[in-house]
C-alpha cells in the first residue's frame, strides 16, 4: 500500500466548506481508482484566522515546517490580515518556500455558462512567475523617509528626469532576473513537452519596459533555444511571444492559438483571471504554486474567503477540488484525478451545479455544497 502525507489548511470564510468537500471527494476517488492501495493521510496545519485565534500567530512555524517536510500541501483561501504583520499569508508561503510558478490550467466544462461564444476553444495553462516583478512588494509610501531617500537617489545620483510629481510620489521597484525567467520558462517548456502540447508563448510588455519585460522575452527565447533546441527544430515545440495587451485581445478572439503561457507576475495576474472568466469564472479555476526544482508544491483554490456566503452551504468547491486533481496528477495518481474530472463533466453536462454556476445554465439545478459533493462522489 502506498500512502502519502499531505498537510492541509482549511482556511478562512468558505475555506472549511470547500476543503471539507475536497477531502471527501478525493478520498472517495482514491478508493474507487485503487481499491485502497493508494491513500492520502491528511494532516491539518494551521494558518490564517483560525491560527490567530488559537495561537496568536497568522502563520505558525510548524505549518511551514510541515510543508517543508512533506513537500506538498493543499490550502483553502486565507484572509489577508489588515493592518500590519504579514503583508499576505499567501505571498509569505510562496516566498518562503520559493514556489516560483503559479500554475493555472484553464479549460471549459461542457454545460458551464460563459460570456464567450466558443469556450471550448480555450485550453491553456498559465505559468505565472511568482517571486519577482512588482509582487515582490518592494515599494515605499509617499512622505516616508524611505520614499524621500529613494526619490533623491533617483533624481540625483541616477539623473532621472521623468518623475512628474516627486514630492507626492510613491515608488515601487520591478525586478525581473535572467535566472528567475529561465527557471520559469524551463518549467513551462518541460510541461508542454511532457504533455505533447504544441507551444509556449512568452507574454510580456517588453515594447515599453525593455530591460525587465524585454529581458524576460529575450532570456526566455535564449533558454528555449539552448535547452530545447532539438524539440524546436523538429517542430515538437514552438516558442513564440506576444505583447500582453495584444495577448488579452487575442486570447478572446482566437484562443485556439495558445497553449502554454509563460509570463511575469503582474501580466500573469490579469491573464489568469481573464482566462478563468472565459470558461466560467474563478469558482472553478484551480491553481498551484510550485517549485519545479525542489518539487515543493501547494495546491489551492484561486478565489478568496467569500465572507458573504461563508457557512451557508452554497459555496462552489470546484476550484479547490480541481486544485486537488492537479495534486493527484503531480504525484502521478492520475486515474483518481481523471475520475473526479469525469464526474464533474457529467454533473455540469446535466445542469447540476452549485448556485453560482447553476443560475447561469439554461436549465440548471442549484445544489447545496454538500449535495453537490455527494453527487460527485456518486458519479465517480
Ligand atoms: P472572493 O474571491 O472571496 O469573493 C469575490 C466574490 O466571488 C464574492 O461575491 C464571493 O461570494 C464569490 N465567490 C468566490 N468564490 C466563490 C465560490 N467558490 N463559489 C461561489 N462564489 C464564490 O474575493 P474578495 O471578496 O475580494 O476577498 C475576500 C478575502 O479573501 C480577502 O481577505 C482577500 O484578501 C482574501 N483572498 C484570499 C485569497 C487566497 O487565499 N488565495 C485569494 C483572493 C482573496
Amino acid at each position: 500500500m502506498e500512502k502519502i502525507t499531505v498537510p492541509f489548511i482549511y482556511g478562512d470564510g468558505v475555506g472549511p466548506e470547500v476543503v471539507g468537500a475536497t477531502l471527501k471527494i478525493v478520498d472517495a476517488a482514491l478508493a474507487k481508482a485503487y481499491g485502497g492501495s493508494k491513500q492520502i493521510e491528511w494532516k491539518e496545519v494551521l494558518a490564517g484566522g483560525k491560527s490567530f485565534e488559537q495561537l496568536g500567530t497568522w502563520l505558525p512555524d510548524e505549518t511551514m515546517e510541515a510543508f517543508r517536510k512533506y513537500h506538498i500541501g493543499l490550502k483553502g483561501p486565507l484572509t489577508t490580515p489588515v493592518g500590519g504583520g504579514i503583508r499576505s499569508l499567501n505571498v509569505a508561503l510562496r516566498q518562503t518556500l520559493d514556489l516560483y510558478v503559479c500554475l493555472r490550467p484553464v479549460r471549459w466544462f461542457r454545460g458551464v455558462a460563459t460570456p464567450v461564444l466558443h469556450p471550448e476553444r480555450v485550453n491553456m495553462t498559465v505559468f505565472r512567475e511568482n517571486t519577482e516583478d512588482i509582487y515582490a512588494g518592494i515599494e515605499w509610501e509617499p512622505g516616508t523617509e524611505e520614499a524621500e531617500r529613494f526619490g533623491k537617489f533617483l533624481l540625483g545620483d541616477m539623473g532621472v528626469k521623468k518623475v512628474r510629481f516627486p514630492d507626492t510620489a510613491a515608488y515601487g521597484v520591478k525586478v525581473i532576473s535572467k535566472e528567475g525567467t529561465e527557471r520559469l520558462v524551463r518549467a513551462a517548456c518541460r510541461y508542454a513537452l511532457d504533455r505533447g502540447l504544441p507551444s509556449v508563448t512568452l507574454v510580456h510588455k517588453g515594447n515599453i519596459m525593455k530591460f525587465t519585460e524585454g529581458g524576460f522575452k529575450k532570456w526566455g527565447y535564449e533558454l528555449a533555444q539552448k535547452e530545447f533546441g532539438d524539440a524546436l527544430s523538429s517542430g515538437r515545440l514552438v516558442i513564440k511571444d506576444c505583447i500582453c495587451d495584444a495577448f488579452l485581445q487575442n486570447a478572446l478572439l482566437k484562443p485556439e492559438d495558445y497553449s502554454v503561457i509563460a509570463t511575469p507576475n503582474l501580466n500573469g495576474d490579469y491573464v489568469s483571471d481573464m482566462l478563468a472568466a472565459q470558461v466560467g469564472g474563478i469558482g472553478i479555476a484551480p491553481g498551484a504554486n510550485i517549485n519545479f526544482d525542489t518539487r515543493d508544491a501547494i495546491f489551492e483554490a484561486t478565489h478568496g474567503t467569500a465572507p458573504d456566503i461563508a457557512g451557508k452551504n452554497i459555496v462552489n468547491p470546484c476550484s479547490n477540488l480541481l486544485s486537488a486533481v492537479m495534486l493527484l496528477e503531480f504525484v502521478g495518481w492520475n486515474e483518481a484525478g481523471e475520475r473526479i474530472t469525469a464526474a464533474l463533466e457529467k454533473a455540469f453536462a446535466s445542469g447540476r451545479a452549485t448556485a453560482d454556476l447553476a443560475r447561469l445554465m439554461p436549465s440548471g439545478t442549484a445544489l447545496s455544497t454538500t449535495d453537490f459533493t455527494d453527487l460527485i462522489i456518486s458519479l465517480l
